[in-house]
């Protein structure tokens, strides 16, 4: 099978590609069924395939579709590790799990966020504690959702944009607006006032799968930020702490931190990777994100911002409300074969210094 085979068009061929190659492999398959459905009607699920002895003391987790669109990318390279059988030749002590689609409404109706208007990866914090503050969203929050997409409205709203950039730089933009935010739930990068399906989908998985292990190492799959088919290494963890420094010795200083001023990354609060950490509390826990550029961070932005317009004003069947569409995936999914390519070769070369590192710990 080519490398382009392994990526999909749509949810529904990435979920089908995802299963048969899963069963091709001999893998053990649980599906967590989502209350909700495709937007052609089909089922959605998150699908754990799990290959290698089932009381594995360490186990390679990766997952694709956190951020729902960006799952064209990591379903692409889950489906080519079970081709390619990464799986293949490891310790006996060590297991793979593909966790396919951690949003799965999210990647079927090629958003970015939950079917409550969730970005998942925000919303692992404590929903018992204050939630975090985000003063700089709440100024540009109007200027993000304007009421129009065309006319007066935005056109101001897109001149106050400019004019913060100008004032404090894109960075200080990109943080108010992506650092998360728990104000507004019609706004962008809402972490939620909730845990939403998908995380209580992952606390299900984290407890029913991995609890009881000695290592678990997590590569979580992203798309969107960084050069063109180029894949940036973040971790969020307390730079100099055990976890952080892990990373560097499995990966090398290529590793990132969001927010220090080297990475495509902002700061962020309430990560997948911080849920999964808090999960697995007794379990060593190595976790990394790959972020793949795609399309130029202003081009990004505005494909986010038409999003969630298109979602709280617009209709998804009308002409504008196709372009969006058009231009949210292109935000998020290469869907070339040199960038699947890209994103494979570099895919894989992080999995392979996962299950080394895994195996030296
Ligand atoms: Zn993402």
């Amino acid at each position: 099978m080519a490398i382009d085979d392994w990526f999909s068009a749509s949810y529904g061929e990435a979920r089908a590609k995802f299963l048969a190659a899963a069963q091709a492999a001999g893998a053990d398959l649980t599906s967590y069924p989502h209350p909700l459905k495709g937007p052609d009607g089909g089922d959605l699920a998150l699908d754990l395939a799990y290959l290698g002895p089932p009381d594995a003391a360490k186990v390679l987790v990766t997952a694709s579709a956190t951020h729902g669109v960006e799952g064209f990318c990591g379903s692409g390279c889950q489906v080519g590790f079970l081709e390619d059988a990464l799986h293949g030749g490891l310790p006996g002590d060590m297991a793979v799990m593909h966790v396919h689609a951690h949003n799965p409404h999210g990647f079927a109706h090629e958003r970015r966020v939950t079917e409550d208007n969730v970005d998942l990866n925000r919303n692992f914090v404590d929903f018992s504690a204050p939630l975090p503050e985000n003063s700089a969203y709440d100024e540009v929050h109007p200027w993000l959702v304007p009421d129009d997409w065309d006319g007066p409205a935005r056109q101001a709203a897109d001149a106050a944009i400019e004019a913060f950039i100008d004032a404090h730089g894109m960075f200080a933009f990109q943080a108010a607006v992506s650092g998360g935010q728990h104000g507004h739930p019609d706004g962008l990068f809402f972490g939620g006032q909730a845990p939403t399906w998908s995380r209580q989908a992952i606390e299900r998985l984290a407890r029913e799968h991995l609890r009881g292990r000695s290592h678990v190492a997590l590569i979580d799959f992203h798309t969107g930020l960084g050069p063109r088919g180029f894949g940036e290494l973040i971790s969020v963890d307390a730079p100099g702490g055990p976890e952080h420094l892990r990373t560097v010795a499995w990966y090398g200083d290529e590793v990132r931190i969001p927010g220090s001023g080297d990475s495509v990354s902002a700061k962020v609060n309430g990560t997948i990777e911080t849920g999964y950490h808090a999960l697995l509390e007794n379990t060593e826990s190595t976790t990394i994100a790959i972020e793949f550029g795609t399309l130029p961070p202003e081009e990004v932005l505005q494909a986010l911002r038409a999003d969630n317009w298109l979602y709280l004003h617009g209709d998804v069947a009308s002409p504008v409300g196709r372009e969006i569409k058009r231009q949210v995936r292109a935000a998020f999914y290469g869907e070339d074969s040199q960038w699947n390519d890209d994103v494979w070769q570099r895919g894989l070369d992080i999995a392979r210094k996962t299950v080394k590192g895994l195996s030296e710990s």
